[in-house]
Order: structure tokens, then sequence, then C-alpha cells
């Protein structure tokens, strides 16, 4: 865990800020980007504000990046044909702003370097 104050997304999964949620459960929130870079643009967030990295949650839980994997592919299904692109930044060099573990699920109609 690198954060000492809450993150924009702990707030939002505490609801203190709002968001358009696609899905829902005990450990993950899907919300829709404020910033969308392809047709669909949602972000699956772990619950859990532990890690900040891919790396940290799949090193200390590999069932909860599964069902992350899981969730993204049923958001694609229902949104796009089930083809998606998934990113992870990790690290401010590579784009990180937000060090609470997020992927990004991007599909339909992707532009040519649509990286986010
Ligand atoms: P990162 O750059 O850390 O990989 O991605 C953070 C993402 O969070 C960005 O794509 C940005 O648009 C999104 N974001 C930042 N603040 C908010 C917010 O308040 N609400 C939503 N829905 N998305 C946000």
């Amino acid at each position: 865990m690198t954060e000492t104050t809450p993150s924009i997304f702990s707030r939002i999964i505490s609801g203190e800020i709002p968001a358009t949620i696609v899905a829902e459960n005990d450990d993950l929130i899907a919300f829709e980007d404020v910033n969308p870079q392809a047709r669909v643009h949602v972000l699956v967030v772990p619950k859990t504000t532990e890690y900040a990295t891919v790396a940290e949650l799949a090193a200390a839980d590999p069932e909860l990046l599964s069902k992350l994997v899981a969730l993204t592919q049923q958001i694609a299904d229902e949104r796009a044909g089930g083809q998606y692109r998934l990113i992870f930044n990790s690290g401010a060099e590579a784009g990180q702003t937000v060090f609470h573990v997020h992927a990004h699920v991007l599909a339909g109609e992707l532009g040519e370097g649509t990286l986010v």
C-alpha cells in the first residue's frame, strides 16, 4: 500500500463521489472512466485499498486478480462482443495517476494508438 490519503477511487467506492457504475460485487467495482478514450472505457477496481499496482495484487491475491479479469470479460461481452483491450498502468512514468490498482477496459472503435 503506497497511498496515505483516500484515493479518488476509494471515495467512489464509498459513494462519496458519484460515478456511473457498470458492475459491483463484494470485491470489485466497475465504473465508466470520466475521460473516455474509446466507446467503451470502464475502470475495474478492487475495493481493497491494499494494492497500488497489478503486480502487487497478483503476488498477494491472485484469486482477486482472476475475478477482476472475469468481470472484465463480462463487461466486454455485454458491451463490445467480448473483444477488448485491458491496460494496467503501473507507475507514474507509465502514466499511472491513481495509485489504487485498476484495469482500463477499452473496447469498441479503438483508434490507432489508444493506449490510455
Ligand atoms: P491511470 O492514469 O491511473 O491509469 O488511470 C486513472 C483513470 O481514472 C484516468 O483514465 C482518469 O480519467 C480516471 N479518473 C480520474 N478521476 C476520476 C473520477 O473522479 N471519476 C472517474 N469515473 N474516473 C476518474
